[in-house]
């Protein structure tokens, strides 16, 4: 087995991007790109098709060359080495097993290609197929296998070599939704049994959201966020994330005053928002929306309380466990509530009473760039 580079625990990050940029000609794919990925991590890059995930994958396994910056793997220095990265285990874009082998052999490929010894190899083979449910198909042939079994197959064979990192882009991408959830649950069991750092690309927020311990959102070849799951959707730093996370009511800034630790925000139809100033909050002199989450808006039958706006429903959509409502605020703009699926559904055109939970609003930038 090839020799590790002794790296310093907790302080050597897995991987390292420093102003790493790829461009393909005019089109720049990735853009000063500085990334860091901790041991035992879950890294999810999320971003829409062409925003730069494959780049940023290929550049680690090695089929990207970087147009600039510097890439560490285990503190070593890997930008322009040409030699094949064995201690990266990686499922490719649309991936596939080699057709003539049967699943055992296609598992052990990789330890093959390092000349490891047969017991060592069918040891480590076993092993694998075992954590992932595989040994009753270790001796089929690729096409006697289902879309999803083969997919389990292409993850042992990334691991079966005990890799540093583990890189996964868009693996489930092609399977119904059923085989998809609880592929990934599988992923994540055995990401967290085998603490191996992972990065795993997906344009699916839903994906992002319940498996990875951070995401990474890129729009654009540009990093344009990074932090754990519930703090980017609860508390986007941008527009563009806000929205690309979930569905967000965003409420157009007319003003912004503060007033020592406190903001007062106003926007248009007069409403008023209360932001405590340390709140992480975009720089005054920057543009900014409110946010809020339909799921902390609340409607109400008109009575006489306080704290709340008059609104016309404009439309329900139900969609089994709760009911999607979209109501015209009487002070202009429109809002998305969801409320419980049990509800009689409200009537269109009926008066509601429009609030929300005290801390739900949230002043995002309206820009995602990031300032310089
Ligand atoms: P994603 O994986 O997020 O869909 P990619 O990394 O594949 O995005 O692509 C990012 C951008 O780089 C896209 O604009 C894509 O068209 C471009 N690109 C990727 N690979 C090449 C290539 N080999 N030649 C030219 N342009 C490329
Ligand atoms: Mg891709």
């Amino acid at each position: 087995m090839e020799a590790r580079m002794i790296s310093a625990p907790n302080i050597t990050p897995v991987v390292s991007f420093k102003d790493v940029t790829k461009s393909y000609g005019k089109v720049a794919a990735l853009k000063e790109i500085n990334l860091q990925v901790d041991d035992g991590e879950f890294l999810t890059v999320l971003g829409p098709t062409g925003s730069g995930k494959s780049t940023l994958l290929g550049m680690i396994v090695g089929s990207v060359l970087p147009s600039e910056g510097v890439i560490r793997l285990e503190g070593r220095d890997i930008t322009r080495l040409d030699s094949v990265r064995c201690n990266v285990g990686a499922i490719c874009q649309r991936d596939s097993l080699l057709a003539h082998r049967t699943v055992a052999e296609n598992v052990a490929y990789p330890l093959q290609c390092r000349g490891a010894h047969k017991d060592q190899m069918r040891r480590q083979v076993i092993s694998i197929l075992a954590l992932l449910d595989l040994v009753i198909d270790m001796d089929r042939y690729p096409s006697e296998i289902s879309r999803d079994q083969t997919q389990r197959v292409l993850v042992a064979r990334a691991l079966v070599a005990q890799p540093s990192i583990l890189l996964m882009d868009e693996p489930l991408a092609e399977l119904e939704k059923a085989h998809r959830n609880a592929l990934q649950d599988e992923i994540k069991r055995i990401q967290r049994a085998l603490r191996v750092p992972t990065i795993y690309a997906t344009h699916d927020r839903a994906e992002a959201l319940q498996m990875s311990d951070r995401i990474v959102v890129i729009s654009d070849g540009r990093i344009v966020a990074d932090g754990t799951p519930r703090d980017l959707y609860e508390r986007p730093p941008n527009l563009w994330c806000a929205q690309f996370l979930g569905t967000a009511n965003i409420l157009t800034v007319r003003e912004r005053q503060r007033q020592g630790l406190e903001e007062r925000v106003i926007c248009d139809g007069g409403l008023q928002f209360i932001f405590d100033a340390a709140d992480g909050l975009p720089d005054t002199d920057e543009e900014a929306s409110v946010m809020i989450r339909p799921e902390r808006c609340h409607l109400a039958a008109l009575t006489s309380r306080s704290n709340a706006v008059t609104a016309t429903v404009m439309h329900v959509r139900y969609l089994g466990g709760r009911q999607r409502v979209t109501v015209q605020l009487e002070s202009g703009g429109s809002v998305i509530a969801d409320v419980p699926g049990h509800w009689r559904p409200p009537e269109i055109g009926s008066a509601v009473l429009c609030s929300w939970d005290s801390g739900a609003a949230r002043l995002v930038k309206t820009n995602s760039e990031a300032k310089a």
